[in-house]
């Protein structure tokens, strides 16, 4: 998708402050951070939502998870605590559409989120 603001860093015409990348994900700290610690982690394919998440994307979707596990230990949060967000289109405030894991730590996380 070349109007793809995720997409374009993926093609390496957008440099973001990288912190984990391999095959399959691109993981970078978010532009606004609302904590300490704010990673998006994303696929390198696009998806523009978790609804469009297909089967053959079973993987790709561990993969995320995986990389926000290696993101937590790199930013030395793994055994403190940490939060993984994905929002889903309009209602749970989504405003990139290209599918991304949010990666939040280094402060107590409240509960329920707003
Ligand atoms: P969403 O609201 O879609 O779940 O999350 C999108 C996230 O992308 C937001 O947290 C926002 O701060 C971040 N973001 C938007 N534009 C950029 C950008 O150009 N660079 C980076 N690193 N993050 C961005
Ligand atoms: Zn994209």
């Amino acid at each position: 998708m070349t109007d793809c603001l995720f997409c374009k860093m993926v093609a390496g015409e957008i440099q973001p402050d990288v912190v984990y990348e391999n095959e399959q994900v691109l993981a970078f700290r978010d532009l606004n951070p609302q904590a300490p610690t704010h990673v998006l982690v994303i696929p390198k394919k696009h998806i523009a939502t978790l609804n469009d998440l297909q089967g053959e994307d079973t993987a790709l979707a561990g993969a995320l998870f995986h990389a926000a596990k290696e993101v937590a230990r790199i930013d030395n949060i793994a055994e403190r605590g940490y939060r993984t967000v994905v929002n889903c289109n309009a209602e749970a405030g989504q405003t990139v559409f290209h599918l991304h894991l949010h990666v939040l730590g280094g402060r107590p996380m409240g509960w329920p989120p707003g």
